[in-house]
């Protein structure tokens, strides 16, 4: 049975996108998720969505409990995961509106809890490929279909914040091999995986980081604004996408 979890970011807390939304409070071994979950339908595909930094964007990155975020998920029966992102883009073709859908990541994060298995056994979880290669693949044939601009197959550094990069770090993370910088990819995408759950990333870009001397230096105000003009873009592809993915379920191989 598919279960789409949908973990909103800046921009996308609230989506009016379900069929008969019902708040449900979950609380977790973890402790409590960001926010109660709005469980519904979309295409008659039971969904979850959950906002990362709360209904009322108050949780700073790294006070975001992602252990808890997932658990609440998985113990609502979400078998996959669609994460929405804000990102800074550290590519010239990857503009301000696109979307990307990572395939890497590197991470950045420094004070975070990132494993489930800190006791018991030792579990050392594979990583080569952290994201859904099945569901990042149905996302880009989706957003190809409604003529958004996307960029699949990057890679997605996530960076502990909740400051900005020095113009070094930028041009570091490029060399790198990083094409776009966030602060919530991990450990949402490890952890996910550590629960068997099929994870994929809709990253919105947002500003061009600092490294592009060209353009302004990115300020929270620049974010916000494009953040409004792009999140429909993100709403249209799940809202197309999530029919699809309870087609093709078992044709995911983990
Ligand atoms: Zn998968």
């Amino acid at each position: 049975m598919v279960k789409v979890g949908i973990i909103g970011g800046s921009g996308l807390d609230n989506p009016e996108i379900l069929a008969e939304p019902q708040d449900i409070e979950v609380t977790t071994p973890y402790g409590d998720p960001s926010a109660p979950l709005v469980c519904g339908t979309i295409g008659k595909v039971p969904v979850a969505v959950l906002a990362r930094h709360g209904r009322d964007h108050a949780i700073y990155p790294s006070g975001v409990n992602f252990r808890a975020n997932i658990w609440a998920l998985k113990s609502q029966g979400c078998t996959h995961i669609l994460a929405a992102t804000a990102v800074g883009s550290l590519r010239r073709e990857i503009a301000p509106g696109h979307l990307v859908f990572p395939g890497q990541f590197i991470d950045f994060t420094r004070r975070r809890e990132t494993t489930f298995f800190d006791r018991g056994p030792v579990v050392h979880t594979p990583m080569a490929e952290p994201f859904c290669p099945h569901l990042r693949r149905l996302l880009a044939e989706t957003a190809a279909e409604l003529g958004i601009p996307a960029h699949s197959d990057k890679t997605v550094i996530t960076v502990e914040g909740p400051r900005f990069s020095t113009k070094a770090e930028s041009h570091m993370f490029r060399a790198w091999s990083a094409d776009v910088i966030n602060m919530s990819t991990v450990p949402e995408v490890n952890l996910a995986r550590e629960q068997k759950m099929h994870y994929a990333t809709a990253a919105m870009s947002t500003d061009y980081d600092c490294w592009h001397e060209e353009e302004a230096p990115v300020t929270w105000e620049m974010i916000v604004d494009t953040m409004r003009k792009n999140a429909h873009n993100v709403i249209r592809l799940f809202v197309a996408a999530i029919p699809k993915i309870a087609a093709y379920d078992d044709i995911c191989q983990r």
